[in-house]
């Protein structure tokens, strides 16, 4: 029996990895589940998986939480302290799948905490890899990746030689608008944005796939996840994500994994691991997909990409600057506030506005990230004035 808490129970991340945990109940005891606020969601899944405790950051969806759990037996919280406490219950198992920079804290909780823990937030190691790297090898935690790219490269390095890999090639999709040229994607609308091809997503990462930030940000996030260097990380645009990445070792052979792009795979992958799991995902089927397309990216239609590789050289406080910003700038376009290229245009000058020395501790990475988020928001008010 694995004991598990899912932190962003209700996402797309936090469903999937139910859906899995429930199709083996005799394998998974669920500890803690925690939301925002979506109660209905939380709670149906908290009295499904008879967890312990359900927590939601926001405090004024208590009262919301309780009746929905009143008589089960289920403990009812609220408030981000209390997101963190479910963090420290001490599972086995971690998912941590709350969005944003929400989610630094409760990482950090569930670090320390020890066990094992499943990373799908992908912001916290980009505004605090450091720390967070730190944070695990000092509790011995083991981190597995669960962005499927990050898990990829995972599954292609363990048996492998890791101080003999030559390079790290992501996989990215090019998302909806990769063949619009920057004069169509102007009137690119939210509701256009938040369909993604291949992959069904949060709204907040389908953006970050459509701009693809995504894949500078996971950049960030492999440089503290795997032992290379910035200039051994690139990028391959691979429409079909079939391949969901690639290490290439020095002597020249390249190793890739390949599935469905269902998430429930990676996520079934951390949640097994080192063992293996079924899970109900489509099977790969070659002969009818027939081809693999693959092209360069294109750093001047997609200047997201290259604002997060000019943050990933730079180092310091830059990623979690371009992290806050990106954060501030989707909102304020899913908001209807912003166009879709005002989004790099928010972060390029956000950047350029602040530039504090490199924060070293989780204190000094979140006064980064608050005062990034404030010079962000002026410029935004910029826009809609
Ligand atoms: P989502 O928007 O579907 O879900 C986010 C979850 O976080 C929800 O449970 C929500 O209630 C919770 N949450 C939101 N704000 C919060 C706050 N302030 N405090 C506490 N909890 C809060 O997002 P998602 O698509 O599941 O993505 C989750 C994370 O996983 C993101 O960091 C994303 O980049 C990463 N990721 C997602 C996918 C994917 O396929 N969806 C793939 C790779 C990585
Ligand atoms: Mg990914």
């Amino acid at each position: 029996m694995k004991t598990v808490t899912i932190l962003g129970a209700t996402g797309s991340v936090g469903s999937s990895t139910l859906d899995l945990i429930e199709r083996e109940p005799e394998r998974f005891e669920v500890v803690a589940l925690t939301a925002n606020c979506d109660v209905d969601k939380l709670a149906a899944a908290a009295i499904r998986t008879r967890a312990r405790l359900a927590a939601v950051a926001d405090e004024r969806c208590l009262d919301g939480l309780r009746d929905r759990l009143a008589g089960t037996g289920i403990e009812a919280r609220a408030g981000a302290d209390a997101v963190c406490d479910a963090a420290r219950m001490g599972a086995d198992w971690t998912m941590a799948a709350i969005v944003g920079t929400a989610g630094l804290k409760p990482v950090m909780a569930a670090l320390q905490a020890g066990g094992t823990v499943a990373l799908a937030n992908k912001e916290s190691l980009v505004s605090a890899g450091d720390v967070v790297m730190a944070a695990s090898r000092a509790r011995g935690t083991t981190l597995l990746p669960v962005d499927s790219e990050h898990n990829a490269v995972f599954q292609c390095l363990e048996d492998g030689a890791p101080d003999r890999v030559a390079r790290i090639i992501l996989t990215a999709s090019g998302g909806p608008f990769r063949t619009l040229s920057l004069d169509e994607m102007k009137a690119i609308t939210p509701a256009q944005a938040v369909k993604h091809p291949n992959w069904s997503m949060g709204a907040k990462i389908s953006v970050d796939s459509a701009s693809m930030m995504n894949k500078g940000l996971e950049l960030i996030e492999a440089f503290h996840l795997f032992p290379v260097s910035a200039d051994q990380l690139d990028v391959i645009v691979h429409p079909q994500s079939v391949i969901h990445s690639m290490v290439e070792y020095v002597d020249g052979s390249v190793l890739a994994q390949l599935g469905a792009p269902d998430m429930r795979i990676p996520i079934a992958h951390a949640l097994a691991w080192p063992d293996r799991m079924k899970t109900p995902c489509e099977r790969l089927n070659l002969a009818r997909i027939a081809r693999l397309d693959f092209e360069a990216p294109d750093y001047e239609r997609f200047p997201c990409l290259a604002l997060a590789r000019a943050a990933l050289k730079a180092g310091g406080a830059r990623p979690a600057i371009l992290n806050a910003a990106n954060e501030v700038a989707v909102a304020a376009f899913l908001a209807g506030k912003v166009g879709f290229l005002e989004i790099a245009a928010i972060v390029a000058d956000t950047l350029s506005r602040y530039d504090p020395p490199a924060p070293e501790t989780l204190d000094a990475v979140l006064a980064v990230d608050a005062e990034a988020r404030r010079v962000a928001i002026e410029r935004v008010k910029d826009c809609v004035a």
